[in-house]
C-alpha cells in the first residue's frame, strides 16, 4: 500500500535521529523547530511550553525574533497560543489577524505572517504547550497536515515530560509538568506512605514512539483489535452471570467501540504518520480526551472513561505486557495511581513493594479498597485528575490519614512527612515488643485482643499483629470481590486455610452479612429498598435463600473436621432466627455425619447483638446461644438512629456517649449473670480510649482491626481496671459536673499516664 503521509514519516524521521543526538537540550529544541518549519515549507516554527504559574513561555522559534525566546510569554487564554492551550484543540486559520483572539507581541515580529496552524502540545489529556507554524501567504494547512503537526507535538510533550527541559527553566518559573500539587479527596485507608508513581493504566515510553515500518504496525494493530474485540465477544458468549445487567451494557458498548470505524481509521493514520501502534493509540486516546475535558454530560464522560479502559486493554494487548512484567519493572516504594481498579488487579501488584494507593474515583466499599484495607496500605480517593497530572516516577506522598496527595513534594514537605512515617515505624516497634507482654491490665486481668479479617490476604496479620485470634471473620468479604458466588469447594477452601493460619486460636466466622452497603453486583435476587439498612439483609436474606446459607454451612463444617466451629449469625432481631438456622445447621450436621465426614470436635454458635429489639429480652438471648458478639457499627446505628456511612453525620453523636456506655455495661452485666460469653467486634474495639470503656463495663474480649492491637495493648497494660471500675461507679449513671463522658474518661488517663 502506498504510504499516504511520506512528509510526516520523514520528519519524524528526523526526529528520532534528533532524539538520539547528544545535544543540549535548547539546541535540540532549535533544530526539532528548524526541522518542522523546513518540512512544512512553513517560515515559521514556535514552541511555547506552559509554565506552572500558567504562563506559556516561547521555548524555541525558527522564524521568529530568536532574542524573543524565553521572553516572549501569553498567559493562558491569551491570544490564539493561549486559546489553543486553553481548549486543548488546534486552530487552522488563513488570516491570523482577523481571529478575534490575536494578540500581537512585538517582540517576536511576527505581524507578517498571515496563516497560522497551531496545535496542543498533550500528554494523557493534559495540555503542555503548544507548537505552531506560520505562512506569509494566506493559505488553509490540509487536515494532513494538521495530523503531521499533532504527531509531532507528541514526541515533544515526551521530551517535557521526560524531564529534558527542566535544565532550561529558570527558577520559580518551572514547567507546568513538574509543578508540585496537591489534591485533598477521601481517605479510605489509613496510613502514610511515601513513595514513587506507577501508573496503573499504561503509558507508552519515547523508545517506542516511532515505528520503523508502518504497515507492519498496522498489522499489529489489526491483530491486537482482532484479539481485544475476541475477548469481548467471548466474555459477552459466555453470559457469566458477573456480565449481566450493567455490565453487559459495558461490555455491548465496549464492543461497539472496538468496532468503530472512525476510532479504527484515526488509529491507523496516526502509524502512517510514523508512530508505533501504541503511540497512535496513546495519541487518539490523548486527543479525545482533552477534547471531552469540558464535556459534563454525566452519560457521555461514562462513555468516556468506558473509551479509556478500552484503550487501556489495547495498549496491554500490544505491549504483551502481562502482571509479571508488571511486577518486575515496580519500584521498591511503589504508589499506584488509577483512575478506578479491580480488587484481582490490586492484587497482581506485589505486596512488599506497595506503599499506597490513589484512586481517581472508587468508595470507600469499593472491593479494590476492601482489599487494600485487608493489606494495610494506605489509600487516598476521589483524586479528581490525579492519573493526567502524574507521570511515572514522580515522588508522591499519600496521607491516607487526611485523605490528601501531594505529587512531586518540595522537600520540606517530604522531610515532614518522612518524620511521620518514622515516628510511625517507632511506634509498630514499640507495638512488635509488647506482643511477647501478656495481654492484660497492670493489674493482672486477662482481656483477649482478637482481630477482625475477611480474605485470605489477611491472615499473615494475625501473627505479626500479634493477635488472640480471630474475633470477626467476614465471610461477606470473598462474596464481595469475587464476579460470581463462589463456588462451595472455593469457600471450603478458604476456611479451611484461616484454620491453618490460625494454628489452634479461636476463629468466629459470621455467616455471610450481605445486604445494606454490601452489594453483590451478580445477586439476581437483589430487590430495590428505600431503606437498605433496615431492609433484606444479613441473616433476614439467608433464611429466605436457605440454599445459599446451606452452602455456606456445609463449607463450613467440612473445613472444621476435626477442630472446633465457632459460627455466628449478623443482625438477629428476634430468637425465632436464631433457631431457624440452628435448624439449617443440624440438618448439615446430620447429613455429613450420614456420609461419614469428619466433624468438628465442638461446634459454638453465637449471635451479633446489632438490632435494638434484643436489649429487651437480653436474659433470653444469653439462654439463645453459646456467645454473644457486640456488632457496635449497626448497634450504634440503629440505636442513635443515625446512618453509619453518612459523613455529614459522622460527628455528631459520640460513641462514647452516656446512653450508649450504658447499653452496652447492660448486655456485659447479662453476659456475665448468665455465664455467656459477650466480646465486641466493631470500630469501637480499635480505638485505645473506647476500648478501656468497654474493658471498664466488663468487657473481656473484643476483636478489632490488625493495626488497632498494638496501640490498644499498649494502653491495656498501663490501665489499673480497679480504679476504672470505681470511676464507673461514679460516672455512668451520673458523669461528674455534667461533663461529658469522653472527656471523663481521657482525664481519667491524662491523669494516670495511660496512653490513648
Ligand atoms: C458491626 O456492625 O459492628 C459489625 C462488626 O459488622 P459490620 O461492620 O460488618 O456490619
Ligand atoms: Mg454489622
Amino acid at each position: 500500500m502506498r504510504d499516504t503521509a511520506s512528509g510526516p514519516r520523514v520528519l519524524l524521521k528526523r526526529l528520532r535521529e534528533l532524539m538520539q543526538e547528544p545535544l543540549e537540550p535548547q539546541e535540540r529544541l532549535d533544530r526539532i523547530v528548524r526541522d518542522i518549519a523546513s518540512n512544512m515549507v512553513a517560515e515559521v516554527c514556535s514552541l511555547y511550553v506552559l509554565r506552572a504559574d500558567s504562563v506559556l513561555e516561547l521555548y524555541a522559534t525558527e522564524g521568529l525574533n530568536p532574542n524573543a525566546v524565553h521572553l516572549a510569554q501569553l498567559r493562558l487564554g491569551q491570544g490564539l497560543v493561549g486559546t489553543i492551550a486553553a481548549s486543548a484543540r488546534p486552530l487552522n486559520l488563513s488570516n491570523a489577524q482577523e481571529h478575534p483572539a490575536f494578540a500581537y507581541l512585538p517582540e517576536t515580529g511576527e505581524e507578517i505572517y498571515n496563516s497560522f496552524l497551531g496545535v496542543p502540545v498533550l500528554r494523557a489529556g493534559r495540555t503542555l504547550g503548544v507548537l505552531v507554524v506560520q505562512n506569509k501567504t494566506m493559505r488553509h494547512y490540509r487536515d494532513d497536515e494538521v495530523e503531521a503537526l499533532e504527531t509531532t507535538a507528541m514526541v515533544i510533550a515526551e521530551m517535557i515530560a521526560t524531564g529534558d527541559l527542566a535544565r532550561l527553566t529558570r527558577p520559580g518559573l518551572e514547567l507546568d509538568l513538574r509543578r508540585p500539587v496537591s489534591f485533598t479527596g477521601l481517605s479510605f485507608n489509613e496510613g502514610v506512605g511515601l513513595g514513587h508513581v506507577v501508573l496503573h493504566e499504561p503509558r507508552i515510553v519515547v523508545t517506542n514512539l516511532f515505528n520503523e515500518d508502518s504497515e507492519e504496525e498496522v498489522r499489529r494493530l489489526q491483530a491486537s483489535l482482532g484479539s481485544l474485540r475476541l475477548s469481548i465477544d467471548d466474555m459477552l458468549e459466555r453470559r457469566e452471570v458477573a456480565f449481566e445487567g450493567e455490565h453487559r451494557e459495558v461490555l455491548e458498548a465496549y464492543r461497539m467501540f472496538a468496532n468503530d470505524s472512525g476510532w479504527v481509521r484515526r488509529l491507523e493514520e496516526a502509524i502512517r504518520n510514523g508512530l508505533t501502534a501504541e503511540a497512535a493509540v496513546e495519541k487518539v486516546q490523548s486527543d479525545m480526551r482533552a477534547r471531552m475535558l469540558h464535556m459534563t454530560d454525566p452519560y457521555l464522560r461514562e462513555r468516556m472513561s468506558d473509551f479509556d479502559d478500552l484503550a487501556n486493554r489495547l495498549l496491554r494487548q500490544l505491549m504483551g505486557r502481562g502482571p509479571e512484567d508488571v511486577a518486575a519493572s515496580l519500584p521498591k516504594d511503589a504508589i499506584i495511581v488509577a483512575r478506578s481498579m479491580g480488587a484481582a488487579e490490586l492484587l497482581d501488584y506485589p505486596r512488599d513493594k506497595l506503599r499506597g494507593v490513589v484512586l481517581e474515583d472508587g468508595a470507600a466499599t469499593s472491593h479494590v479498597v476492601i482489599v487494600a484495607r485487608a493489606m494495610g496500605i494506605p489509600v487516598a480517593g476521589q483524586m479528581k485528575g490525579a492519573v493526567s497530572m502524574a507521570e511515572n516516577g514522580d515522588a508522591i506522598i499519600v496521607d491516607g490519614e487526611e485523605g490528601i496527595i501531594h505529587l512531586r513534594p518540595q522537600p520540606d514537605l517530604e522531610a515532614a512527612y518522612a518524620e511521620k512515617v518514622r515516628f510511625r515505624a517507632r511506634r509498630q516497634e514499640v507495638y512488635r515488643e509488647l506482643r511477647k507482654k501478656p495481654s492484660m491490665t497492670k493489674d493482672g486481668v486477662q482481656v483477649d485482643l482478637l482481630m477482625n479479617a475477611g480474605l485470605a490476604v489477611d491472615l499473615p496479620q494475625l501473627a505479626e499483629a500479634g493477635a488472640a485470634g480471630i474475633g470477626l471473620f467476614r465471610t461477606e468479604l470473598q462474596f464481595m470481590v469475587a464476579s460470581t458466588f463462589p463456588r462451595a469447594e472455593a469457600q471450603e477452601r478458604l476456611y479451611r486455610d484461616v484454620l491453618d493460619a490460625a494454628r489452634g486460636k479461636p476463629v468466629t466466622f459470621r455467616t455471610i452479612d450481605i445486604g445494606g452497603d454490601k452489594v453483590l453486583p451478580y445477586f439476581k435476587g437483589a430487590i430495590q429498598e428505600e431503606n437498605p439498612a433496615l431492609g433484606w439483609r444479613a441473616i433476614r436474606l439467608t433464611l429466605d435463600r436457605p440454599g445459599l446459607l446451606r452452602t455456606q454451612i456445609r463449607a463450613l463444617l467440612k473445613a472444621s473436621g476435626g477442630r472446633e466451629l465457632k459460627l455466628m449469625l449478623p443482625m438477629v432481631t428476634e430468637l425465632g432466627e436464631i433457631s431457624q438456622a440452628r435448624e439449617i445447621i443440624d440438618r448439615e450436621v446430620r447429613h455429613l455425619s450420614r456420609f461419614a465426614h469428619h466433624l468438628p470436635t465442638s461446634l459454638k454458635l453465637g449471635a451479633m447483638l446489632e438490632v435494638p429489639s434484643l436489649l429487651f429480652q437480653l436474659d433470653e438471648l444469653m439462654k439463645a446461644v453459646d456467645f454473644v458478639s457486640v456488632g457496635s457499627n449497626d448497634l450504634f446505628q440503629f440505636v442513635m438512629a443515625v446512618d453509619r456511612g453518612n459523613t455529614q453525620l459522622s460527628d455528631r453523636f459520640d460513641t462514647l456517649s452516656t446512653p450508649f456506655l450504658r447499653v452496652l455495661k447492660q448486655i456485659a452485666d447479662a453476659g456475665a449473670r448468665n455465664h455467656t460469653p459477650v466480646t465486641l467486634c466493631g470500630e469501637l474495639a480499635g480505638k485505645p480510649i473506647s476500648a478501656m470503656a468497654l474493658i471498664g463495663l466488663g468487657y473481656r474480649s473484643i476483636s478489632m482491626s490488625p493495626a488497632s492491637i498494638g496501640p490498644v495493648k499498649a494502653m491495656l497494660t498501663e490501665l489499673p481496671l480497679d480504679e476504672l471500675q470505681a470511676f464507673f461507679d461514679d460516672n455512668l449513671m451520673a458523669p461528674a459536673h455534667g461533663l461529658p463522658m469522653r472527656a471523663l474518661l481521657q482525664a481519667f488517663a491524662d491523669d494516670r499516664s495511660i496512653p490513648l
